[in-house]
This record gives structure tokens, C-alpha cells and sequence, in this order.
């Protein structure tokens, strides 16, 4: 679903909010090509379409207001999954759960 609306500063702060308040609920499935499925972990029913390549969802929200909190999460993850790849830091050498992936989010 492409978007049809230009999200205003207003949906931009609301979409921000709710994702970063959403994050933890939510897991990201890689499809390829810009393609991610984003589904609240305890709730599979509520699962959305990001598509990258025109920065898109298909929840509701997104069909409104031109945002969503779906494409927040995304990008929020890839930005984070980067920052790790690009530091130093060895994740392997930190022992325990420490090492698991919802630590190196942090
Ligand atoms: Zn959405």
C-alpha cells in the first residue's frame, strides 16, 4: 500500500512515541527485499507489512496518517542492528545472557 498521505509533524511525534513505547512488544521478521513483517509477540494477529523500498504499511494507521508506529520499529531495529556492526565491541566474548540479542539492543 503506498502512501497517499504526507504524514504531518504531529503523526510523526505520535508514531515515534507509540513505537518506542511499542518496541519490545514487537518482533521484526526479515522477508527480503525491504520487505519486513512486524507482529506484537503475544498477539499474532496483529501483524503488518513494512515495506522499505516506499517506506509503507499496511496497518491502519499508516493508510490514515502517512506513519505508523510499524515503520518506526523497523527502522529503529536496523539502525541499532548497524550501530552493533559497526562497533568494536566482540558480542561473542560476553558471556551469558548478556550475549543474547535482546541485551545488544541496548
Ligand atoms: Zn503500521
Amino acid at each position: 500500500m503506498q502512501r497517499t498521505i504526507e504524514p504531518s509533524e504531529q503523526a510523526l511525534m505520535i508514531a515515534a512515541r507509540n513505537g518506542e513505547r511499542d518496541y519490545f512488544n514487537y518482533e521484526i521478521e526479515d522477508w527480503g527485499h525491504d520487505g519486513y513483517m512486524v507482529s506484537h509477540k503475544k498477539d499474532k494477529g496483529r501483524a503488518y507489512f513494512v515495506d522499505l523500498s516506499d517506506a509503507s504499511c499496511q496497518c491502519p494507521a499508516f493508510e490514515k496518517m502517512g506513519i505508523c508506529k510499524h515503520l518506526w520499529i523497523v527502522g529503529e531495529t536496523l539502525r541499532i542492528d548497524e550501530m552493533a556492526n559497526e562497533s568494536d565491541l566482540n558480542w561473542e566474548a560476553i558471556p551469558g545472557e548478556y550475549a543474547s540479542p535482546d541485551y545488544r539492543r541496548f
